[in-house]
């Protein structure tokens, strides 16, 4: 049996997956490293939810993520059946080039290391587990598939920002982030739904990072996301979009240092930062502080506000999909989405949308609105059969 290993690496854990490849491709084990460097802990599961692993490690035995590569190494060397044929990596950025999937060499990953600046709390994780590999199986094929992909057939007039434009030339455009999210449910979307897949499409992928994508004819014809993860709606923890001038008066009359301001902007906004409470949707749900209530109405109008913007985009909306942690569970927070697409023509059946269907729109939606679990592993097994296979 061959086998894939798909890994996502981030600044604390370490995720992966393995696949058998057949005729088609099955899930076998998925796992995590989480807590790096603090309080290590390896879990796996089979497929069925069954628990094969769950261990603490002592901090200095998996301080990073090239040890935590090891010990997930030798987990899978030692229990896990098969021919490993190669590794597929999640990697946030691919600058403005790579419009698929690419096979691993040195001048692809120097040119991906270029990138870092842009992804600074992202790509370095990404790519610290490529290298690893390289150096002690360098025979192995390696694939990197990129959150940006996806993006790259956008006009190139709406990746630009209102700046000089020799920047845009330097590299500060929008690049749309999520991409193996929003091409693993449009594909989904193609299957459950042909006609309407192909049609005018939002879909919101919205978990502790959250962005929405405008599709036509099954491709992104624009996003939230630009520049960095931070564009956009409000997430966990991430500011979402902000005038620039609000920056430069925490430079100016705050005095703050880059590095704060990175800080206050990925890790102490969002959610997080507008509740006081936490960047859980679950545990703002759960509370009845104003600071929740707060965080929570504009939580649901920024993504109202955004999703006219992308109607406009495409010129309508045929339907409106789901997904991700907060939209593939929380029918409460579906409704109230739901009803600030109602001069659309969205018309949500609370039957279905509370049951967690598949579809979950009314029969006389004029916008036909889906739940469609997202699974960006899968998406990254998919790429790297078929660039190794080619
Ligand atoms: P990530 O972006 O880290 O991959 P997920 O897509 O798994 O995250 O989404 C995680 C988020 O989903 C959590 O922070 C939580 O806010 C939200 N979430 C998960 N389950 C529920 C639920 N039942 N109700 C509301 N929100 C939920």
């Amino acid at each position: 049996m061959d086998t894939i290993l798909v890994v996502n690496a981030g600044s604390s854990s370490l995720k992966f997956e393995v696949f058998s490849v057949g005729d088609s491709l099955a899930r076998l084990v998925k796992g995590q490293m989480g807590g790096i460097g603090t309080a290590p802990h390896l879990t796996i599961r089979s497929p069925s939810g069954e628990r094969l692993a769950n261990g603490d490690y002592p901090p200095e035995a998996v301080p990073d993520l090239p040890s935590a590569m090891h010990v997930v190494g030798e987990w899978l060397r030692q229990r896990q059946q098969g021919r490993l044929i190669a590794v597929g990596h999640r990697v946030v950025h691919g600058g403005p080039k790579h419009s698929r999937p690419a096979r691993i060499d040195d001048d692809l990953l120097r040119d991906l290391e270029r990138y870092t600046p842009l992804a600074p709390l992202h790509q370095p994780n990404n790519l610290a587990p490529i290298r690893v590999l390289q150096e002690r199986q360098p025979e192995l094929a390696q694939v990197a598939c990129f959150d940006t992909s996806f993006h790259r057939g956008h006009d190139p007039m709406t990746d630009h920002y209102a700046i000089p434009a020799h920047y845009f030339d330097e590299g500060v455009r929008r690049y749309g982030f999520h991409g193996l999210s929003y091409e693993y449910v449009a594909a989904r979307l193609a299957e459950i739904a042909p006609g309407i897949g192909s049609g005018r499409v939002i879909i919101a992928h919205l978990g502790s990072g959250a962005s929405m994508c405008a599709l036509y004819g099954g491709r992104s014809v624009e996003s939230t996301l630009g520049f960095t993860a931070l564009d956009g709606l409000p997430m966990g923890t991430r500011c979402g979009q902000i005038d620039p001038g609000v920056l430069l008066y925490l430079l100016q009359q705050h005095g703050m240092t880059a590095a704060q301001l990175q800080d206050l902007l990925y890790k102490e906004s969002g959610l997080k930062g507008l509740s006081g409470v936490s960047n859980d949707v679950r545990d703002l749900l759960a509370s009845d502080s104003l600071g929740a209530t707060l965080a929570l109405d504009h939580f649901v109008h920024r993504i109202g506000l955004n999703a006219g913007a992308l109607a406009a985009a495409v010129g309508g909306l045929d339907a409106f999909v789901f997904t991700a942690g907060v939209g593939e569970n929380s029918p409460v927070m579906r409704a109230r989405i739901s009803s600030k697409l109602a001069w659309l023509g969205a018309s949500l059946d609370a039957g279905r949308n509370d049951a967690g269907d598949l579809l979950i729109s009314s029969d006389d939606s004029k916008v036909a609105i889906y739940v469609v679990p997202t699974d960006e592993e899968l998406m990254i097994a998919r790429h790297t059969v078929a660039l190794i296979s080619s």
